[in-house]
């Protein structure tokens, strides 16, 4: 028997016609750097979205699934491509913007990008690639910056002025009735191994994720919340946050380019968002900051953390400050949302919750979970049992971007014979459905036929007072195989030396005798991947090299 429920696609446009017409005063406000912030109505951005659709259709030809890129802060402009051009039928490729300049061409060309939205302060990186971009045919720039870089840059490219561009267009738009299983955006993996790989989202995925991130288990925000948006707008569509806000009539706050601690603790004491979204690199900054210089940042009651595992000590602190951590877990290929870490109702209020809180999080009901060991087998969700973790849902990836290639489209890495996704990260499930991971599945370290896991060594050493940050490698060893190295940036005036942090380590059990490094060196600060997570692969190459001065206790 079918249903009798009406068959009303999932789209983009359904989203943005609500927020701009039932939440039309909530706010975009946008730091500046200097006096005031930006302040524009969701009403503004739903009017200027259709004046963006009608210059993209219009004035630049952009038709069907055209790939319409951009380069681009977190900013409303960026806001109203995000709802534009998914709207009007065509994909937004948001770009990443700390990515090396020869990835950007790469991942320009593949997606086979015809138009780019760029910031002006982003020309200077923009202006070099263009020769190369081969289906590009205009620019479009917004905001300040220098326009005379493009002067010249590439014969094929005609260069528009955002604002003129939708100056005199109407502010309504008539959005297709889509399938809404067709693209709506796509992003590429950073590709720390291989070529980066394309995620192509639909409407109903983005829309469905939305949903989820508007839940009271998830973020659970309101229209009496604001939320920072410090995840950029071209990492996993910042986490789902620009449409699920527009659901709910959420004030989104956007630091545009000011990520810096200060200015990041300046719009939190003056804008007091009640959310903010960002990955622990960028909360570390803030603390440091906070502490250097305290600000009221009293009005923040909910972090968001994701994108890499939040350091215990990290968390605690920001529970002292009023600050209460939610660690999230996700890829671009889960859109992101794949766990969130709200403990269960019995624990609250028990000294279990703060364990519960570390985890990575609970499956939400749309993403369903297994774990594969090394040999293929299922391990049971017994919170002991340490496998790969491989996810299914109507968020998740089943392939990726690009032709009819087996081999690029599902990989056998990265999916599984029967469709699942595997995730690359290895963990355990507690029987109640909270994840734990131990570690990447490149990053684990395999000593003696035993696993260590990097992670934990990394949160209890950045856990002692004088160490500001730690990342830990496999290293090779003649007698184990592999054994961990432990890279240490210390903090101004730190006076702990190497036996006394190995002391610390070992102290109270905190770490197996066995696991305990041996090897361990002092860094100016942990390289980081282009989306703010630690690079391993560039400390192990730096060891390999024997760049490293590794001192052995
Ligand atoms: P990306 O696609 O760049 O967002 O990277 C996804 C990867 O980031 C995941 O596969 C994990 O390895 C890592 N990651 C994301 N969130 C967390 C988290 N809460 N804890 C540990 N690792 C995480």
């Amino acid at each position: 028997m079918q249903s009798t429920m009406q068959d009303v696609p999932l789209l983009i446009s359904r989203i943005l016609t609500h927020g701009s017409a039932l939440h039309g005063s909530s706010q975009v406000i946008t730091w500046t750097g200097e006096g005031e912030p930006r302040r524009r109505s969701f009403a503004e951005v739903g009017a200027r979205s259709a004046k963006l659709a009608h210059a993209l259709r219009d004035d630049l030809g952009v038709q069907g699934d055209a790939r319409v890129a951009t380069l681009m802060w977190n900013n409303p402009e960026h806001v109203e491509a995000y709802f534009a051009i998914p709207s009007m039928g065509a994909v937004l490729h948001t770009l990443n913007l700390r990515l090396p300049a020869e990835q950007l061409v790469w991942i320009v060309n593949h997606a086979a990008d015809r138009v780019v939205i760029a910031n002006g302060s982003l020309l200077p990186l923009l202006a070099p690639l263009l020769p190369h971009l081969k289906s590009v045919e205009h620019v479009v720039v917004s905001g300040p910056g220098d326009r005379s870089l493009l002067d010249g840059a590439s014969a094929q490219v005609r260069v528009h002025e955002y604002e003129d561009l939708i100056a005199d267009k109407p502010e309504t738009y008539d959005w297709p009735e889509l399938d809404e299983r067709q693209a709506a955006a796509m992003c590429y993996t950073s590709g720390t191994t291989g070529d980066p790989k394309g995620v192509v989202y639909s409407h109903r995925s983005i829309y469905l994720h939305s949903m989820q991130v508007n839940m009271a288990q998830s973020m659970g925000l309101t229209d009496q919340d604001t939320s920072l948006i410090v995840v950029p707008q071209f990492h996993v569509n910042a986490w789902g946050l620009p449409h699920a806000t527009f659901m709910t009539g959420v004030n989104m706050l956007m630091p545009d380019r000011f990520l810096q601690p200060g200015p990041l603790a300046e719009m939190i004491e003056s804008e007091r968002p009640t959310h903010a979204a960002a990955v622990p690199t960028i909360w570390q900054g803030l603390l440091q900051e906070l502490k250097a210089k305290p600000r009221d940042v009293s009005s923040l009651g909910q972090v968001t953390i994701g994108g890499s595992a939040c350091p215990p000590a990290l968390m605690a602190a920001f529970d002292e400050l009023g600050m209460r951590v939610c660690h999230a877990w996700g890829m671009t290929e889960t859109s992101p949302l794949g766990t969130i870490a709200r403990p269960p109702a019995r624990v609250i209020g028990t000294d279990e919750e703060f364990a519960y809180r570390l985890t990575q999080g609970r499956f939400p009901a749309s993403v369903e979970a297994r774990l594969t060991g090394p040999g293929g087998e299922r391990l049971p969700w017994d919170g002991e049992s340490a496998g790969e973790l491989e996810v299914r849902g109507p968020w998740i990836a089943g392939a990726y971007y690009g032709g009819q290639d087996a081999e690029v489209l599902r990989p056998a890495d990265k999916f599984s014979e029967d469709g699942w996704l595997k995730t690359g990260d290895v963990g355990t499930i507690s029987p109640d459905g909270y994840l734990t991971l131990t570690d990447r599945a490149k990053d684990v370290i395999k000593s003696g036929g035993e696993w260590i896991s990097s992670v934990d060594l990394e949160n209890a050493l950045m856990a002692h007072p004088d160490v500001a940050e730690a990342a830990v490698v496999a290293v090779p060893d003649d007698k184990w195989g592999e054994r961990p190295l432990a890279t240490v940036v210390l903090k101004e005036g730190a006076t702990a030396d190497f036996a006394t942090l190995r002391a610390f380590l070992a102290d109270e059990g905190k770490i197996a005798k066995w696991q305990l490094p041996e090897r361990w060196t002092v860094i100016e600060a942990v390289p980081k991947t282009s989306v703010g997570k630690f690079d391993k692969k560039v400390l192990r190459g730096q060891y390999a090299a024997g760049d490293l001065d590794v001192t052995q206790i």
